[in-house]
């Protein structure tokens, strides 16, 4: 069986799976406690260097703090990208304590409330519209604080994309305005004098189909282009989206990125220069930029066997790593990849299943998995823990502590 591509990607200090350098059991002690996300600054650092060395160099890449929003990673990841998406208030407030500028910085997701609003306007940060009413308060807000509210629009376009882990464009959706309702929009919005800079358009998470994502490269700039030439105002600002996937399971193989590399660039000669010369083009990526560089360790504190099964029982578990579980939106629960981390060189190997410390059947964490021989006391870790870890993890089920969190 071959080595998973993220496994491969962490080395090994003897018997010992290795972050930032740092034996995994060394790394545990300096903690002082299991479980623990630990996040590897050096992979995150060679992600974003390897994107830029695909990516024409005019695309402005931001990263989606909600991916993983710990202070620490975004500090990291601010001084790496050229700005970064937001999707709630505190998000805002970690980016705006990294040297990022305002301008920067936009601010997307359905149902921003009054106060988020608010304080978004304040900051002077992108504000994408996901809805007329939205809108609507957005001038009220910038009328009462006496600032002009600098705005983009995210449309929900007409087509879907396929082979996406959560699709979030085409069809009804709650994100951001049809594209057949956005040139009335427009006029409202140039009317009540809001800064008015471009379109948003993010239809899709976790895709691994290069074609796919080219396709829908090809339609978002073929509608945001459409939609620019019917804007009453210059439009200064285009955000495409992201929605590069990486392997989580076996089966999967990681994304072909040149062929999306000499589609973008196309895209930017031959459709976006001639009409938009100076255009600010984005491109926003979570889990592509974090995800592989960030493991979830737990120490085994039980090991039994029922009716002929191994089980070892871990004091980690989903309310740390909900995703591993195949409870965060996965329509088929499969195994993420996982070592035991303090026996890289075993050779004897069984066959387990690994559980979380939590009393629902739910909490299974590697269901007949293929593991070095492990007793109480070793480490069990989970890859692919960089995004959507700790923060898409319901913490409080349970009771238990929360885990630390260190970036390496
Ligand atoms: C969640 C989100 C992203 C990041 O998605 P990834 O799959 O982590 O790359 C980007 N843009 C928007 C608008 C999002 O909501």
């Amino acid at each position: 069986m071959s080595v998973h591509p993220t496994i491969a990607a962490f080395t090994a200090d003897g018997n010992c799976l290795a972050v930032g350098g740092v034996p995994i059991d060394r790394l545990a002690e300096r903690i002082g406690s299991t479980p623990f996300f630990a996040y590897d600054r050096r992979m995150m650092t060679d992600r974003v260097s390897y994107l830029r060395s695909i990516l024409p160099p005019e695309i402005h890449l931001h990263y989606a703090v909600k991916a993983n929003p710990m202070p620490a990673v975004v500090q990291h990841m601010a001084g790496l990208v050229d700005g970064c998406d937001v999707a709630s208030a505190m998000e805002m407030k970690v980016v705006l304590d990294t040297p990022t500028s305002p301008e920067h910085i936009s601010f997307a997701g359905p149902g921003k409330t009054a106060g988020e609003l608010a304080q978004a306007i304040a900051a002077g940060v992108t504000i994408e519209m996901e809805s007329a009413n939205e809108a609507q308060r957005i001038v009220e807000i910038g009328n009462r604080l006496g600032i002009r509210p600098r705005v983009a629009l995210r449309v929900n376009p007409d087509f879907q994309i396929k082979g996406s882990g959560m699709r979030m464009g085409g069809g009804p959706q709650q994100f951001g305005v049809d594209a057949d309702q956005v040139p009335d929009l427009l006029k409202q919005i140039v009317a009540a004098d809001l800064e008015f800079l471009g379109f948003h358009i993010f239809a899709g998470s976790q895709n691994l189909h290069a074609d796919i994502l080219c396709e829908a490269q090809n339609k978002t700039v073929e509608l945001l282009l459409d939609l620019a030439d019917r804007s009453p105002s210059q439009v200064s600002y285009l955000n495409l989206g992201g929605g590069f996937g990486i392997p989580y399971f076996d089966k999967d193989r990681p994304l072909d990125l040149a062929p999306l590399g000499e589609n973008i660039a196309k895209l930017i000669d031959t459709a976006i220069r001639p009409r938009l010369p100076h255009c600010r083009v984005v491109m926003e990526f979570g889990r592509y930029l974090v995800g592989e560089a960030g493991i979830y360790a737990s120490r085994v504190i039980d090991r039994k066997v029922s009716r002929g099964r191994t089980y070892l029982v871990v004091d980690g578990g989903l309310h740390h790593q909900l995703a591993a579980s195949g409870n965060f939106g996965q329509v088929i629960r499969r195994n993420y990849p996982m070592v035991v981390a303090n026996k890289m060189d075993a050779t004897d190997l069984e066959t387990v299943t690994v559980v979380g410390c939590l009393c629902t059947p739910l909490d299974t964490l590697g269901d007949n998995v293929s593991l070095a021989r492990a007793d109480v006391g070793d480490m069990i870790v989970l890859f692919q823990a960089g995004a959507y870890g700790l923060t898409a993890s319901p913490t409080a089920f349970l009771g238990h502590p929360m885990p630390a969190e260190v970036l390496v």
